[in-house]
C-alpha cells in the first residue's frame, strides 16, 4: 500500500491541483475509495464554488465556444450558479491523477435549463448521472441553510448491509444510530431521511431525496448507498464517515446480546450538553 500510495501522491503535484476546490475534490474522492465506498464508478460530488473563487482561477465570462449541456429538469433557483462536479462514469480511484478528465466546472444558466462547461470533462466526458439528486438537493438546502454548499452520494458499505436488515422507518433507524456511538446525536442531531428504493440518476428520485433534504442533511438510498450535505467537504464526508462508523458497529454487534447501551435518557443529557435539539418523535 505504501508503495502504491507515494505512486499516487506524485501525481498530488499535477497540474489544476493548485486549485483548493480542484485539490479538495481530488483529495476527497481519493480518500472515499480507499475507504471502499466507491467502487468502479460508484459516487458522485457536486461543490457549491462562489464566483469569485471560479473568477480567480478559471475565468467566468462566457465564451461561446464553451460546451452547452441541456438538463431535463429546470433549476431555476440556481441560475448562475458554479459547481464543481464529479463526471459521469468516472472512477474516485482516477480523479486524484488527472483531475481535469475526472472532474468538471459548471455554471447553470440564466434560465436555469442548461449548465456551460468552464473547465474539465475533457473529451466530451459529461456530469455525474446523478444531477438532478444533487442540484434538487442542493436548492432545498440552501433554503434552510444559506452556507449549504456539499452534497456527496457513495456506497458506504455498513450504511448498505444495514438496510438490508434492519427496518427502513426514519426514526428507528436514527435512534438505532444514535445509540451505536456516543458522538451521533451531536454529529446528526437532524436524523436521517429514507427514500423508497428506486432507479438511480432520474428526475423522481432526485425530486425525493430533495424532499428528504429539507430536514435531513443525510438521506439513505436503501440498497444503494447514502446521500449527505455540508456546508464544507470536510462537513460533509464527516457527516457520511459517523453515519457509516454506527452502522458498522451496528453489523459488527449482530445477533449478539446487546449488555448495555446508552439510554434515552443518557442521549437527552449529551444533547443537552453539547446544545443540539434531537429531531422530535425519536427519544421516548
Ligand atoms: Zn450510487
Amino acid at each position: 500500500m505504501s508503495t502504491m500510495l507515494s505512486e499516487v501522491e506524485k501525481g498530488w503535484r499535477l497540474p489544476g491541483l493548485e486549485v483548493p476546490f480542484i485539490r479538495e475534490m481530488a483529495e476527497i474522492t481519493y480518500h472515499m475509495w480507499r475507504l471502499g465506498w466507491d467502487e468502479r464508478n460508484g459516487g458522485n460530488i457536486s461543490y457549491l464554488l462562489h464566483e469569485a473563487e471560479v473568477e480567480k482561477y478559471i475565468g467566468t465570462a462566457s465564451a461561446a465556444e464553451r460546451r452547452k449541456l441541456p438538463l431535463t429538469f429546470p433549476v431555476k433557483e440556481l441560475a448562475g450558479c458554479y459547481f464543481i462536479v464529479t463526471g459521469s462514469g468516472k472512477y474516485f480511484k482516477n480523479v486524484i491523477s488527472d483531475p481535469e478528465a475526472n472532474l468538471g466546472v459548471l455554471r447553470v444558466s440564466e434560465g436555469g435549463d442548461e449548465v456551460e462547461v468552464l473547465w474539465g470533462l475533457r473529451d466530451g466526458a459529461l456530469p455525474t448521472s446523478e444531477l438532478p439528486s444533487h442540484l434538487m438537493s442542493h436548492i432545498e438546502r440552501l433554503k434552510v441553510d444559506p452556507a449549504h454548499r456539499v452534497i456527496m452520494h457513495c456506497h458506504a458499505t455498513h450504511t448498505l448491509a444495514m438496510t438490508f436488515v434492519h427496518e427502513l422507518d426514519e426514526k428507528k433507524l436514527t435512534k438505532t444510530l444514535w445509540e451505536m456511538c456516543t458522538e451521533c446525536l451531536v454529529v446528526f442531531p437532524d436524523g436521517i431521511g429514507i427514500v423508497p428504493w428506486m432507479v438511480p440518476g432520474s428526475p423522481d428520485i432526485g425530486r425525493a431525496t430533495a424532499a428528504k433534504m429539507c430536514e435531513h442533511r443525510v438521506v439513505i438510498w436503501p440498497q444503494h448507498g447514502i446521500f449527505a450535505a455540508g456546508t464544507t467537504i470536510d462537513e460533509a464526508f464527516g457527516l457520511i464517515e459517523t453515519v457509516e462508523k454506527a452502522a458498522q458497529i451496528y453489523m459488527l454487534l449482530g445477533d449478539r446480546p446487546v449488555l448495555q447501551k446508552i439510554t434515552d435518557a443518557q442521549l437527552r443529557d449529551l444533547a443537552a450538553a453539547f446544545g443540539v435539539t434531537p429531531q422530535p418523535g425519536i427519544l421516548s
